[in-house]
């Protein structure tokens, strides 16, 4: 089993010695390279590798990058990593959560049972990534995707990257891209239909040994003065909390799909939360602010982009996996990771490129998740509309089997959209 770490390639020399098959100097070669090395593309880094796939992961970040994230690992994510075989790891470290509480503008809270944990992107994705190279997969930090490399008939064979001034071909019989929300990718390899992001999120890490136990649940928080968006605390290990706030539907889209930032400051609603909740007010003055507040794009609803090209697929937020109305994407990215690498490796058995199959079944495994992702953002006018979330938990302090139906959005067996729907908030008042 080859256990190969590149974060700071000494020489293109040393390179060749240790990844087998390299063609030249600034040549390298494999069957799959995946670009990105985040939750999506280490999942089928991971699984192809187990599957006996030669797998390239590159990132341009060295292992134990800092993702902008809320850190939240909801019960898609916990069955992610079990198909994964990376729960046990995950846990052992992660703080695990049985509730999530949601405050309304008013006041109300209601507690949402589910199988819930916090950690860090920063130790999370480190595990996923060693798992993939545990596996068998070779991965090379500190290069840039630079672009596609394409065969006369125009199909994609490989990619080019960049360290510093060096620029390396990659060729491969298929290209993965795990780029996450930021479009510039997408663009470079041509299946960008929507450069502005669908949300902004801004989050902070507070270190407050005094208020561990004193904020038990994950909190989400709807309130006017951050309207049309939300804020949370996490708890996190360590004694430290995630705290942020998010706002969905963030760009108006222009013609061209460029699309401008509404006007709205991440760091405004961020002050604005900490004055207006008096539990994020206590954490900010308790504790001890670790590192900056950061912000990051959010991509949902498995739109904005193309989902492949031959010889391309495109997993994970870069296909807008991430959900709409809730922001979380850590599960569906490994899920769609997952289920890119089974058509590869079912093609790969039959030693096949197979290009229409590959990437048919690919595509039609994320149509079939399409209704969820609808459900969603449909749900999302609840983002927006205060009155709405004050009557929600209203109803469900009073209604078993509506708190019911809101943990199973959460495990993902009942619809968030019917939430909003007139029969659904007909069935507020009789359930
Ligand atoms: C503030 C915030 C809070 C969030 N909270 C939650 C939450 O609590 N729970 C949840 O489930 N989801 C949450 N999300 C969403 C979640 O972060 C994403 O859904 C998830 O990270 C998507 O995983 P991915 O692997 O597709 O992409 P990413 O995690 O973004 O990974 C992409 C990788 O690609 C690399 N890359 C990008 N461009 C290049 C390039 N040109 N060359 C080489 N490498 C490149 C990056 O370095 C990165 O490592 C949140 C997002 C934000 C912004």
């Amino acid at each position: 089993m080859q256990s190969i770490f590149f974060e700071h390639p000494a020489s293109t020399t040393a390179m060749a010695m240790l990844l087998p098959h390299c063609r030249s100097d600034t040549a390298l070669a494999c069957h799959t390279v995946i670009i990105g090395a985040g939750p999506a593309g280490s999942a089928a880094a991971r699984k192809l590798a187990q599957a006996g796939v030669d797998v390239l992961l590159i990132d341009q970040h060295v292992l134990g990058r800092d993702k902008v994230c809320g850190d939240g690992l909801i019960p898609d994510a916990h069955q992610a990593l079990q198909h994964l075989g990376l729960l046990d790891p995950v846990m052992a470290r992660a703080r695990q959560v049985t509730h999530v509480g949601c405050i309304g503008p008013r006041g109300g809270r209601v507690d949402v049972p589910g199988n819930l944990a916090v950690l860090p992107r920063k130790e999370l994705d480190e595990i996923l990534t060693r798992g993939a190279v545990d596996a068998g997969a070779r991965f090379m930090a500190s290069y840039r995707f630079e672009g596609v490399l394409e065969d006369a008939s125009g199909r994609v064979a490989g990619v080019t990257i960049k360290h510093g001034d060096q620029s390396i071909e990659v060729r491969a019989q298929w290209v993965l891209l795990a780029t996450g929300a930021n479009s510039g990718p997408l663009q470079m390899a041509g299946l960008c239909e929507r450069q502005a992001p669908s949300g902004v999120a801004l989050r902070g890490y507070v270190r407050a040994p005094t208020l561990v136990g004193k904020i038990p649940n994950m909190e989400v928080i709807w309130h006017r003065a951050i309207r049309p968006g939300y804020g949370w605390i996490f708890p996190a290990p360590d004694d430290c909390f995630n705290i942020g706030v998010g706002v969905t539907d963030s760009h108006r889209e222009l013609r061209n799909s460029k699309g401008v930032k509404k006007d709205l400051n991440l760091r405004t609603l961020f002050d604005a939360f900490c004055q207006h909740y008096a539990p994020a007010a206590t954490l900010m003055r308790e504790g001890r602010l670790v590192g900056d507040l950061k912000g990051a794009p959010l991509r949902f609803s498995l739109r904005g982009a193309r989902w492949s090209r031959p010889g391309l697929m495109v997993i994970g937020e870069a296909a807008g996996t991430t959900y709409s109305f809730t922001g979380e994407g850590i599960g569906k990215a490994m899920e769609t990771g997952m289920l890119a690498a089974a058509a590869l490796v079912r093609a790969h058995s039959r030693d096949t490129l197979d290009d229409v199959q590959v990437r048919e079944r690919y595509e039609q495994d994320l149509r079939q998740l399409q209704p969820r992702y609808d459900q969603y953002e449909r749900a999302n006018r609840i983002n927006g509309t205060p009155w709405l979330v004050d009557l929600l938990i209203w109803r469900a302090q009073r209604s078993a089997r509506l708190l019911q139906r809101m943990s199973g959005i959460l495990s993902e067996t009942s619809d968030p959209g019917h939430l909003v729907s007139l029969r659904g908030l007909k069935n507020l008042f009789l359930e």
